[in-house]
C-alpha cells in the first residue's frame, strides 16, 4: 500500500502527473519540466534516474512553500502491507518489509503460503505480478499433486 506523503491534494494528481514510476509513466512528459520529491540518496538517486527522460529538473526537498510550474513530479512514497495475515501466518518479510519468498513457487517461509505481487517486491509491475502469481499457482497445484501421489 502507498503511503501518501502530507502534501494538499496529492491523491488527485497521483499516477496522472504525480507518479512513482519513470519507466510507467515518464515517456508521456519526456523532456518536459519535472520535478523529483525526495531527499537524502533516494532524492539524488531519482533525480539520476530521470533525467534520462528531462534535463529540466528540480528536486523538491519540502524546504520552501515555493511554487513551481512543472507538468510531472516523481516521488516514491513508503510502503507497507496494506493485511497483517502475512504476519498472522508467521510468515517472514525480507529487507523491504515485504513478504519473503524461498523459492521459484514464490513460497513463503511458511510451507504451503505463497505470495506474489507488490507485497513480495519493489520491482513492481504487471508483468512482475502475473509472472510471480503464475509461479505461485503451479507451486500451489504441483504441491497438491504430490500430496495426493504419496
Ligand atoms: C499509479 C500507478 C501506476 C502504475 N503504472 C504501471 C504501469 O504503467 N505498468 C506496470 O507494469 N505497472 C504499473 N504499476 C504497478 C502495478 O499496478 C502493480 O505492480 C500491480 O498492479 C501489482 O499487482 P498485485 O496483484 O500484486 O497488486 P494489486 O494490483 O494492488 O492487487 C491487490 C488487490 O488486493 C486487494 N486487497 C488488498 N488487501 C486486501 C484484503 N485485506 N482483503 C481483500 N482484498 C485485499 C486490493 O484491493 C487489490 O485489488 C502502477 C502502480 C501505480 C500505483
Amino acid at each position: 500500500m502507498d503511503e501518501f506523503p502530507d502534501i494538499q491534494n496529492f491523491g488527485d494528481f497521483w499516477g496522472k502527473s504525480v507518479f512513482h514510476c519513470p519507466y510507467c509513466h515518464a515517456w508521456e512528459v519526456c523532456d518536459e519540466p519535472l520535478a523529483v520529491v525526495g531527499n537524502g540518496e533516494t532524492g539524488i538517486e531519482m533525480v539520476s534516474l530521470l533525467k534520462n527522460w528531462s534535463a529540466d529538473l528540480v528536486l523538491c526537498t519540502n524546504g520552501t512553500n515555493e511554487k513551481i510550474a512543472r507538468h510531472g513530479i516523481l516521488i516514491r512514497p513508503k510502503q507497507t502491507l496494506r493485511s497483517n495475515l502475512a504476519e498472522k501466518l508467521g510468515c517472514e518479510l525480507n529487507e523491504f518489509n515485504l513478504i519473503k519468498t524461498t523459492n521459484v513457487f514464490n513460497e513463503t517461509s511458511v510451507k504451503g503460503v505463497y505470495a506474489a505481487g507488490d507485497i513480495t517486491s519493489p520491482m513492481q509491475a504487471i508483468a512482475a505480478a502475473v509472472f510471480q502469481g503464475s509461479a505461485a499457482a503451479s507451486g500451489l497445484n504441483h504441491a497438491l499433486i504430490m500430496e495426493d501421489f504419496v
